[in-house]
């Protein structure tokens, strides 16, 4: 397995690279723009060069770009939908720019007041999907990540997001993202080893455990079930200590790359949080802690 972070890119991309370093990523997540504004300029040629032979020579791999948190792909608004797909596929661009192996999406929710039925939220983010695929021509794979249902959120049922994938044209560049603390508020006990193996065995049988490429390892400030997304502290939340053990040693889950959005991005309490996740990693998979950075 490799873990890293979601790593902010504020103040650049060398930035970003000693974030990462600092943080003994293995693997990487990154946002390309602000998360919460429309407008996102592109990487420069030279800059994602430079970008991606400082990753490949730190062996930092894959890299995942998360898609802007503005985007709703379920959305009924016409004018938002569509803007969705358009930031959507520039986010694809400068992901395939920056060398990324795909862009993780949450799957969106029909308006508060203008619900529709699961059938046409399906299709509506089935047809965002291949809009944005097709026009940002590139391979980078589209991640559907699930989601812990709150409000109208699509995706906290992993047949949601199956469904989603049949309903597409270009299902062979769409996969899939589970997040721990989504899962566990959305009532997958993935805390429990027989939880989370018929967990394991619904999203087999929903989308094909095949095209699982990414885990979002994240402690949850809130109980089971309770439909509510909070990330928390890996060990501090209602998942804890004894939950994370089942979850990374897991044989169906071991062998993925591990990215924590865990609250407070500052290091220390990254490197806190790195510690309690690598206790709970049986020594025989454990991968040697990258030194830290010379100063
Ligand atoms: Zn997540
Ligand atoms: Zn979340």
């Amino acid at each position: 397995m490799r873990i890293g972070f979601h790593v902010p890119t504020q103040g650049g991309w060398s930035k970003t690279l000693q974030r990462a370093r600092e943080r003994r990523c293995e693997t990487l997540q990154i946002f390309v723009g602000a998360p919460v504004q429309w407008k996102s300029a592109q990487p420069r040629t030279e800059e994602a060069a430079a970008w991606r032979e400082a990753i490949a020579r730190s062996d930092t791999r894959p890299v995942f770009v998360h898609a802007n948190y503005l985007l709703n792909l379920a959305s009924t608004d016409g004018t938002l939908w569509r803007r969705s797909i358009r930031r959507l596929a520039r986010d694809l661009r400068h992901a395939a720019l920056l060398g990324a192996a795909g862009v993780v999406t949450h799957l969106g929710s029909p308006k508060a007041g203008n619900e529709r039925t699961p059938g046409w939220c399906i299709d509506r983010i089935a047809a965002a999907a291949d809009a944005a695929l097709e026009a940002a021509e590139v391979e980078v794979e589209l991640l559907l990540e699930n989601s812990a249902g709150m409000g109208s959120a699509i995706g906290s049922r992993y047949a949601q997001i199956g469904d989603i994938i049949a309903a597409a044209r270009h299902s062979g560049r769409l996969a899939v993202c589970l997040d721990s603390a989504h899962s566990f508020a959305a009532g997958y006990a993935w805390h429990r080893p027989e939880g989370l193996d018929a967990a394991l065995d619904e999203a087999d049988r929903a989308f094909g455990l095949q095209r699982l490429r990414l885990l979002h390892i994240n402690d949850s400030r809130v109980p089971f079930a309770s439909g509510v997304d909070r990330h928390w502290h890996i060990g501090r939340g209602y998942i804890g200590t004894a939950g994370f053990r089942v979850i990374v040693n897991h044989p169906r889950l071991r062998h993925l790359p591990m990215v924590m959005e865990t609250p407070e991005a500052s290091l220390e309490a990254d490197l806190r949080n790195l510690r309690a996740l690598r206790r709970c990693i049986d020594p025989q998979h454990r991968t040697t802690l990258r030194p830290a950075p010379r100063p």
